[in-house]
């Protein structure tokens, strides 16, 4: 198979490509497991190496006309199907069994990829029930869902489950890196920790700009400034920004306590070689107390987010403890 790409989740790796390689595939997989561990990614492989008409060792080759057609989204055996809006609707569902009552085109495979099915009501769950009760022949269905537990308990059964695992954190930190080179070894490790070992969240967290302004909240943090106004100025020009990264906001205060404690235990451990430079800039200049203080105040910030508190009135509340604005210092 061509997974050499993707790291980690050896379990539902060795079954596929066991089952390809045997030419004994169930005719309907369920990956479960959490968002941003790779189920879509090893979904979409298996389909190119099942599409592709001279695979060799388990790989598509590239270059056939079933690997051509698939690279540019017009493979007319490959169904891609995903939630419309919030969810997969009913419609989606019977569109898809009136594809299912012709052969396929190309007088092999069909492969129709259902991603996010934990969504689907109950009216599209049992109609996709319908055609796993009846497969027909020649379709392979491949369903991706972040919790089995969403899923109505007949369509569970009538699928092979394969779960699939949060990644261990240095693994998950190697991927993360592998697509933001950027990032040095201690902060793709905090990224991974922050995703619970998901890398595909912490690249959507990246798309949504929260990494860049983390770095900028960062660096102001542990630059000393001259003086308590520059201070305040510092902090509630970075907390009007705050407000306006709007999902990005959680994971920013996340990102923010990982750093704090982790200043916070280079003050306490003997050994601190494994720190990123920030904490080992601040770790002298922030007492314990402070630095207890500020974690406090982040979780005073989550509280009050959750609350549907106003966003700009906790973020500038929150920069102006983080950079002392409240205490003589
Ligand atoms: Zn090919």
């Amino acid at each position: 198979m061509s997974f050499s790409a993707i790291l980690g989740q050896t379990k539902p790796l060795t079954l596929l490509s066991r089952a390809v390689g045997s030419g004994r595939l169930a005719h309907a997989y369920l990956f479960t497991g959490p968002d941003g561990v790779g189920k879509t990614t090893v979904a979409l492989d298996l389909a190119a190496v099942l599409l592709c008409r001279r695979p060799q060792a388990l790989r598509p080759c590239g270059s056939c006309p079933g690997c051509l057609k698939l690279q540019s989204g017009n493979h007319p055996d490959f169904l891609r199907i995903a939630p419309e809006g919030a969810a997969i609707k009913i419609d989606q569902i019977r569109n898809l069994k009136k594809a299912l009552n012709f052969a396929p085109f190309e007088g092999g495979l069909r492969i129709i990829l259902l991603e996010d099915v934990q969504t689907m009501r109950r009216e599209a769950g049992n109609s996709l029930l319908k055609i796993l009760e009846e497969p027909p022949a020649d379709n392979l269905l491949l369903l991706v869902g972040n919790a089995a537990g969403g899923l109505l308990d007949t369509i569970v059964s009538r699928c092979q489950v394969i779960p699939f695992t949060p990644l261990p954190l240095p693994l998950a930190a190697e991927i993360i890196r592998g697509r933001k080179p950027e990032l040095d070894a201690a902060g793709s490790l905090a990224l991974a920790a922050l995703v619970d070992g998901c890398p595909g969240q912490a690249l959507t967290l990246e798309a949504d700009g929260v990494l860049v302004l983390y770095r900028r909240l960062l660096d102001e943090l542990v630059t000393e400034m001259a003086s308590p106004a520059m201070r305040v100025e510092k902090a509630l020009a970075l907390a009007a920004e705050m407000a306006e990264s709007k999902e990005g906001l959680e994971p920013l205060l996340a990102l923010l306590r990982i750093f704090l404690k982790n200043t916070l235990a280079a003050r306490t451990s003997a050994t601190c070689t494994s720190f990123v430079p920030e904490v080992m800039r601040v770790r002298e200049r922030w007492s314990l107390s402070q630095l207890s203080a500020k974690i406090a105040a982040i979780d005073l910030a989550e509280q009050a987010l959750a609350r549907n508190c106003n966003r700009s009135l906790t973020s500038e509340v929150l920069l102006l403890d983080l950079f002392d604005c409240s205490t003589p210092s």
